[in-house]
């Protein structure tokens, strides 16, 4: 039997998902004084557990998506109000062979073009500004990104739902098990226990875990597809200065210095699509699917001599934190922000980057707000744009984004 809402479980605005999109459009929302009451929910508000909790931090702004390098800036415009976990620490995309070199060359004047600090560097020139753990093999040229960011994702999203919370919103601890839609209207959403919350307005920021919301409570399919996603940590070490995050496109790996361990990441291999995701944003690790993987990008790209080096034998490494995480990919590697189609009321922001996600916080409450002037830009994110699609083929179309997780399909 349901337990229907008295006038205290009724609000004006419900969002489903505390990750760094949700606590940000919750302290963003809550900054108008009109905003009414407002519900944030979780099935962890004290803790964060969703891939926000996994991620490495790195905040690269440029994109051959003009609109994900607009919300990349505004991003880390909104980053900046957390010094203490936010730091333009730099970013180096560093290349090999002349092929790779000319990717670089591109991306560097489109960077350029775009607005935001981009040079490309000599080997020689690159000395003080790649870090020591980057094997002088890997790259016969960098591009460096000045104003790339560095985070905790973690502190920032309890950073952001510090804010909502002193801005009255509220927040409830609850697993949410569908949704109210009747005929064609959300009326709110039902958690554990039967208990029904009313809301004006309901918003899924529910990241890897959106589609299995939507797919009992909608006609079209949400194609926001959890992949997993390996990454290692070093045992912890002596905390140093931020140095600029590392990539190196051509091979699909990335490293950082985390200032109290290192970290290293890797995307060559093939798209593994997790199909029901659990309770957090990551998986059990499995040594068979990701040890090659991670062991071919340490010997690649590592100095023989640093820390990271000794990352080419995972099953004997001791002390490590190997990290199976798990995000979303789409069919055009672009988010799905904005109404859903088919159900008043409901409003999407899933399948956002935390580079991306006060951005797209900021676009959203813009939208919800009636302002004007993003028009483009929310055309893009939106998420009618799949309605017309199937799921096993916007699933397919979505996995041949996980290699190329930094470019967009409008750009290929
Ligand atoms: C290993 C790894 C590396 C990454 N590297 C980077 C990086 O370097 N840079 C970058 O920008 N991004 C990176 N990402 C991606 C980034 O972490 C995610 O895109 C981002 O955290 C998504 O935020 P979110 O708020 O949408 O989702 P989440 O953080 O997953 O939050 C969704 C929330 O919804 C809640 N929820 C879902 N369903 C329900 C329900 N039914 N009832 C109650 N609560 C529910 C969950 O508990 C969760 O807290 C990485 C991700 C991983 C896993």
């Amino acid at each position: 039997m349901n337990t229907y809402a008295s006038d205290s479980d009724s609000y004006d605005t419900v969002i489903v998902g505390a990750g760094i999109v949700g606590s940000a459009l919750a302290a963003f929302l809550s900054e108008d004084e009109d905003s009414g009451r407002i519900l944030l929910i979780d099935r962890s508000i004290s803790q964060v557990f969703g891939s926000t909790a996994y991620a490495p931090g790195f905040l690269g702004q440029f994109n051959e998506s003009p609109v994900l390098t607009r919300l990349a800036i505004e991003s880390l415009g909104e980053y900046e109000n957390f010094p203490d976990i936010f730091c333009r620490a730099g970013g180096l995309e560093l290349a090999r062979t002349k092929d790779g070199v000319r990717m670089l060359e591109e991306r560097c004047e489109k960077a350029r073009g775009a607005g935001l600090r981009a040079t490309m560097l000599e080997k020689e020139e690159a000395e003080g500004v790649v870090p020591g753990f980057v094997s002088r093999e890997s790259f016969t040229r960098a591009l460096y990104f000045a104003t790339d960011g560095v985070a905790d994702p973690e502190k920032l999203c309890l950073a952001f739902r510090q804010k909502a919370r002193e801005r009255g919103v509220q927040m409830l601890e609850a697993e949410v098990e569908g949704l109210e839609i009747i005929e064609g209207v959300v009326r709110g959403v039902r958690t554990d226990g039967d208990r029904i919350l009313k809301g004006q307005r309901v918003i899924l920021a529910t990241g890897i875990w959106t589609s299995l919301l939507t797919q009992s409570a909608l006609d079209i399919h949400v194609p926001v597809v959890p992949v997993a996603h390996p990454y290692v940590y070093t045992p912890g070490k002596d905390r140093s200065p931020q140095t600029p995050f590392c990539r190196w496109p051509e091979d699909h790996v990335y490293a950082r210095d985390h200032g109290d361990c290192y970290g290293i990441g890797s995307y060559d291999h093939s798209p593994m699509l997790v199909h029901s995701p659990g309770t957090t944003g990551s998986e059990p690790w499995t040594n068979a699917d990701f040890a090659p993987v991670i062991e071919k990008a340490v010997k690649a790209k590592i100095a023989v001599d640093a820390e990271l080096s000794k990352l080419t034998d995972l099953n004997s490494s001791a002390g490590l934190k190997k990290v199976n995480g798990v995000f979303s990919v789409t069919p055009d590697n672009l988010p799905l922000l904005g109404r859903v189609p088919g159900a008043k009321g409901l409003w999407l922001a899933a399948a956002i980057w935390i580079t991306h996600a006060a951005g797209s916080a900021r676009l959203l409450a813009r939208v919800m707000r009636g302002r004007e002037g993003d028009g483009e830009m929310a055309r893009a994110l939106d998420p009618a744009r799949f309605a017309d699609g199937n799921k096993k083929g916007l699933e397919a179309l979505a996995l041949r984004q996980y290699n190329d997780i930094y470019r967009s399909e409008l750009a290929k």
